[in-house]
């Protein structure tokens, strides 16, 4: 009998970006004034992986 095999299927691993996470994105806290106050936040792109998402090394 002959068994059938199972195509495995392997996914891919990418190095995800530590910082962002893999979505290429990171939260920036925006600031004001003098006093610096928080007046939101803002997403910017992640320094670490240039918004790719993906760890570069
Ligand atoms: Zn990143």
């Amino acid at each position: 009998m002959a068994t059938r095999k199972r195509p495995v299927r392997k996914v891919p691993e990418l190095p995800k970006c530590g910082p962002c996470n893999g979505t290429g994105e990171v939260p920036r806290a925006v600031r004001v004034g003098r006093k610096h106050r928080l007046v939101g936040q803002q997403s910017g792109i992640c320094l670490s992986c240039l918004g790719t998402g993906e760890a570069t090394d």
